[in-house]
């Protein structure tokens, strides 16, 4: 049955069959690290939840994907609150999507066009605290809220310095990644054991630095691009761009190929040059993110109970996307 033509009562319904859906495929994906479906399948039912909701507001619940981060954390990992939450991002999947966004936010808010579009990378994302200059605690997003105790797993990763260059406290956010050659290196020595492979080098990060012994972590070649601080108000820097590189100057790793856009043309430029890139890269990317420049406007943008109003990402199509869509069981 088409959207259009449903009652509230029927789209209630359906809704709670795509949560139901979504939700088990979010448990296998973020507890587990073991996807049963391509992201493009799970991307596909959580937009055909998100039309449902924007037309029916009423049928929203609380603990719907789409008004909540990640998932469930694991036992045997203690308990990281994060004061300041971490969010997910909002997407898109069209140029024209893209356009509508920044269209919506310079309207409504007079904001110059100055993005920073970053390359989004294709892991997990981690917070680093560190006191006086020291990594005292590094944790997993989790559900956003409350994430996972992973310090000591997180000290074996070379690129997460234990000291910075200056005695700051500081909460650094970024991307934990596996790159492609230790993804198939570790796929290829886990066939000749016997185990199951990982399903791509997302969930083999995930796996990788969710470890109750450090020295699995250790052994399985992770690193990391750091884009984002919780706070951000001993920091001299105004903008995304100047905040990457002075973390670049504290002793984190960024990723060097962001680039600051003033035109709609300029992120154009830049989602198609990596479009291209994308597969000489030694990392995977599954999109680009474009963020508002001035950090003074992100902070009065603000956030969703979910994604920060001065950021969207843009996702590249999946990879296979005939068969993909093909194999799509549709709900409604
Ligand atoms: P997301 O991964 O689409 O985007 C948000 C995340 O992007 C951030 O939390 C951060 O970790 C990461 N990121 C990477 N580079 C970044 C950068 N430069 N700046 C800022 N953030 C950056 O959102 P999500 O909520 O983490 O996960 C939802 C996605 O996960 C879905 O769209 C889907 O693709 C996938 N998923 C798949 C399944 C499945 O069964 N296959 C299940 C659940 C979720």
């Amino acid at each position: 049955m088409a959207f259009e033509n449903m009652t509230e009562q029927q789209a209630g319904k359906t809704a709670q069959e795509l949560r139901i859906k979504l939700n088990k495929w979010a448990d296998e994906y973020y507890t587990y690290d073991s996807p049963s479906v391509e992201d493009a399948v799970y991307d596909k039912v959580y937009q055909q939840l998100v039309t449902l909701e924007n037309q029916f507001p009423g049928i929203i619940t609380p603990d719907s994907p789409t008004q909540k981060v990640g998932d469930r954390t694991l036992p045997g990992f203690t308990k990281v609150p994060h004061d300041i939450p971490m969010l997910s991002l909002g997407d898109v999947f069209s140029t024209d999507e893209l356009k509508s966004f920044a269209d919506r936010l310079s309207n409504s808010e007079a904001i110059p066009f100055e993005y920073n579009c970053e390359l989004k990378i294709d892991g997990l994302a981690i917070s680093l605290r560190y006191e006086n200059g020291v990594l005292v605690q590094g944790s997993t997003r989790g559900n956003g809220q409350i994430g996972e105790d992973i310090t000591r797993n997180l000290k074996t990763i070379k690129s997460i310095p234990e000291r910075l260059s200056r005695p700051i406290n500081i909460e650094v956010r970024g991307e934990c990644y596996m790159p492609k050659a230790s993804f198939v290196a570790l796929n290829q020595q886990r066939q000749t054991e016997g185990a199951a492979p990982f399903a791509n080098p997302r969930n083999a990060a995930a796996g990788s630095l969710r470890q109750l012994d450090p020295r699995v972590t250790a052994h399985r070649k992770l690193s990391t691009f750091m884009y984002n601080v919780a706070d951000y108000d001993d920091l001299e820097t105004k903008t995304q761009s100047g905040l990457l590189e002075e973390l670049k100057s504290l002793g984190f790793t960024i990723n060097p190929d962001y680039q600051v856009a003033h035109t709609m043309s300029d992120i154009d430029q830049y989602i198609d040059k990596y479009t291209q890139k994308r597969d000489s890269l030694a990392y995977g990317i599954d999109g680009i993110v474009i963020k508002v420049n001035s950090l003074d406007l992100q902070r009065s943008l603000g956030a969703t109970v979910k994604v920060p109003r001065w950021a969207i990402a843009y996702k590249f199509p999946p990879e296979q996307a005939e068969t993909i869509v093909r194999n799509i069981e549709w709900t409604v």
